[in-house]
């Protein structure tokens, strides 16, 4: 069986740093983009079946303390192309191993971090929302068209894609209630492109997940309701981690300093900060092992 995936695990897989890892079997075939998938897949189903919640979550906290940037740069940039399969740019564009890894990560104090700083290595993913958006638009663009040429074996085509769309309103629904606040609105054109596709999405009962996202996302589009506004600012508080001392059990909200080493947590006391460091109570996961310096 294999070992627990590491950071350096999904460095290697991701190009972002040279070496060996058991998630990259054969490393001449990470060429591929759907080589990479596959090897960023295993590594998130390890952690989904087998568990191992704090492992998981300093795997992940030392993977985007370092990579975050890097990771939203490949996105950004249209990464690399499938040379297997009969997938498309428009697939590959939206679909790819940084949609994956975000989908596991976006919880991951530092994602907010990321994207709440102002220092230029962060400059870029300020405009993630608005791009997530586009490419949506285009995949539903794209989804029509396969229909329209309607080449054999197009139905499992669609289901596969469909999953993948799901996936992808779920990251968007997300970036768009816990982090507009500090992104680019997203321009009405793109807005209205992506409305149009929600609202076909939606009425289609041909999947149960699609039509659930379709709907959740086109809410949010929409503006949001009391309730929404309510749950929205609470995730976003906890998604800062820095308005409440970070000590466990602890509500102090005043005075607060934070961590300087990571800057992802704040105390109330230096007493706190100590004892919350190596905390070795099985209860209290400690922060010395999720704490890293960041570019951003
Ligand atoms: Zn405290
Ligand atoms: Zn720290």
């Amino acid at each position: 069986m294999l070992p627990p995936p590491t950071s350096e695990d999904l460095a290697i897989i991701f190009g972002f740093a040279e070496g060996k890892s058991p998630y990259v079997p054969k490393p001449r075939l990470l060429k591929d983009e759907t080589e990479r998938m596959d090897c960023i897949a295993n590594c998130i189903a390890y952690y989904k079946e087998i568990g191992r919640g704090n492992e998981r979550e300093i795997t992940y906290a030392k993977f985007c303390a370092r990579y975050l940037p890097a990771v939203m740069d490949r996105f950004l940039d249209a990464p690399i192309l499938g040379l297997s399969g009969p997938f498309q740019p428009e697939l590959y564009e939206l679909v790819n191993t940084s949609l994956f890894i975000m989908l596991v990560t976006y919880h991951i104090p530092y994602f907010t971090k990321y994207i709440r700083s102002q220092k230029p290595v962060a400059a870029r993913g300020k405009v993630f929302t608005q791009v997530l958006a586009e490419r949506i638009a285009r995949f539903g663009a794209f989804m029509d068209l396969r229909k329209e040429l309607n080449p054999p074996d197009v139905e499992d085509e669609i289901e596969v894609f469909t999953d993948l769309l799901v996936e992808a309103l779920v990251l968007f629904s997300i970036f768009v209630k816990f982090f507009a606040k500090y992104q680019e609105p997203i321009k009405t054109e793109t807005r209205n492109d992506l409305s149009r596709y929600l609202i076909k999405w939606r009425q289609r009962g041909w999947d149960t997940s699609l039509q659930r996202e379709s709907n959740r996302v086109f809410a949010d589009l929409q503006g949001m309701s009391k309730e929404l506004a309510d749950y929205v600012e609470a995730g976003r508080k906890q998604l800062k981690a820095r308005d409440k001392c970070a000590y466990p059990g602890c509500e102090i909200r005043d005075n607060l300093r934070a961590c300087v080493k990571c800057s992802i947590v704040a105390y109330c006391s230096t007493a706190h900060q100590k004892a919350h460091w190596d905390a070795k109570d099985p209860d209290i996961p400690a922060h010395k092992p999720t704490c890293f310096e960041t570019e951003y």
